[in-house]
């Protein structure tokens, strides 16, 4: 799942290469500007790159893996795909990569690039009042300015993504009677426009409550629309009930081909009962396995070990995702259970600069390191393996050390960073010096 390629991301990288271009034209220009002094030397469909670091193995010292192996390698890149992986040719016509160490490009899983600050002046969060229902009062009273300039702040918030190595992200958009259907139809401008250089997948997400507010006409329209997934927020303390707002939102998934992507940030027995609500729905309907996500999830740290184990378990059964905000303070989710289980675990910035925080660095690496931090990953294998949450999965070596990307045929979606290894990637939050998507050079 993790290695596919959204469907939007196919279509645009099929429009591409049926018009036999290697690199957008356009992008030939930003390239210059990169910082890492790559300088670009394409010709045709196919792509270059010499003195690119791969990581080959580890080395251990008894079983414990005490060093990364690496290696410097020609990579070659056509039509968006790796297609050959070669030794290394210093004196190769290719784009110097520098020895700079190429790693799977990052995906930020949980952001909002409609509703942002971002490119505009500072300003904090105001204190808040009455929850949820008084950031649902706040936003309908700022975001008819903020679809103002909501365009030019989601092209921004690109850029900062892909300068912090994201080609990807999942981004929700609200659908509710303020804002209608003008905030998605404003961030699908930014996205067109960023088609080439950035893949998304969309979330239309009801932020006011599908029936606290009258949201629900919107989300049928937008269910219809080029979204890939249908949202949802704290049904029980916005709409006054689970079994009402989760049956539709299951409706709207399965009605119109979709899945699900659920911000839940109740943490008492409401949160928990929407967990095990929601894990009944989807193994009653195994179509929406492996396309099932609850975003934040915050119960899940709230519960005892063994009810954790529980429920990791039974997410992972029913193929439910959890996409975490790495949180500090009184909260601890519990990740290496979810992972122990082989629940599907994503991260993202989720606000940048907006009304709810603006402590989002664009960086998923950094969530990579605090993970690390958090959970004492400070091992050699740990932080290795770490990286997985920047990437969403994709890692260059297995548990064994054998290694597994790149491969002939993967999209190439990789960032070039100043470090010698994932693990000092992910330990210093090393610099991203290049961000190739399908092939492009764009960062
Ligand atoms: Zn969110």
């Amino acid at each position: 799942m993790a290695t596919n390629i959204s469907r939007k991301d196919f279509i645009r990288n099929s429009v591409y290469t049926s018009l036999g271009l290697g690199i957008a034209p356009t992008l030939l220009s930003q390239t210059a500007h990169a910082e890492s002094g790559v300088s670009s030397a394409l010709a045709g469909t196919t792509t270059r790159l010499k003195n690119v670091r791969l990581e080959t193995g580890f080395e251990y010292e008894g079983d414990e893996v005490v060093a990364t192996k690496t290696d410097l390698f020609l990579v070659e890149i056509t039509d968006g795909k790796f297609s050959a992986i070669l030794p290394n040719n210093p004196q190769a016509k290719a784009i110097d990569a520098k020895g700079l160490l190429m790693l799977p490009s990052f995906k930020d899983m949980h952001i909002h690039l409609d509703k942002t600050n971002y490119g505009g002046p500072w300003k904090a969060a105001r204190r808040r009042t009455n929850g949820v229902k008084g950031m649902i009062a706040l936003e309908q009273q700022i975001l008819p300015e903020m679809l103002k300039t909501s365009t030019d702040h989601a092209l921004k918030m690109i850029e900062l993504l892909q300068s912090c190595g994201s080609g990807f992200a999942r981004s929700h958009v609200n659908i509710e009677p303020t804002s209608k259907l003008d905030s998605l139809k404003h961030l699908q401008i930014a996205l067109d426009n960023k088609k080439n250089s950035f893949g998304a997948e969309l979330v239309a997400f009801p932020q006011h409550g599908l029936f606290y507010t009258d949201s629900l006409p919107w989300m049928n329209e937008a269910a219809k629309m080029d979204i890939d997934f249908i949202g949802g927020v704290d049904p029980y303390t916005v709409d006054g009930d689970i079994a009402k707002p989760m049956d539709t939102i299951v409706k709207l998934a399965l009605d119109n081909n979709k899945g699900i992507d659920i911000h839940l940030h109740e943490s008492g027995e409401s949160g928990l009962k929407t967990v095990e609500y929601l894990i009944d729905r989807v193994n009653e309907n195994p179509v929406l396995k492996g396309k099932t996500f609850l975003s934040h999830c915050y119960i899940l740290g709230k519960l005892e070990k063994v009810r954790q184990e529980e429920i990791a378990d039974k997410l992972a059964q029913a193929q439910i995702g959890i996409m975490s905000a790495i949180p500090f303070g009184g909260l601890i989710m519990p990740i290496p259970t979810l992972y122990k289980y082989g629940v599907v675990v994503g991260t993202g910035n989720d606000s940048i600069i907006d009304h709810w925080n603006t402590w989002g660095t664009g960086s998923v690496l950094q969530k990579a390191n605090l993970m690390a931090q958090l959970y004492g990953y400070s091992t050699e294998f740990y932080l290795n393996r770490a990286l997985k949450l920047a990437t969403y999965n994709i890692l260059p070596l297995t548990d064994k050390g054998q290694q597994q990307w790149p491969k002939k045929d993967d999209v190439a979606n990789a960032v070039l960073v100043q470090a010698s290894c994932s693990a000092e990637a992910v330990s210093r939050i090393s610099p991203v010096k290049s961000l190739l998507h399908q092939g492009n050079i764009v960062f």
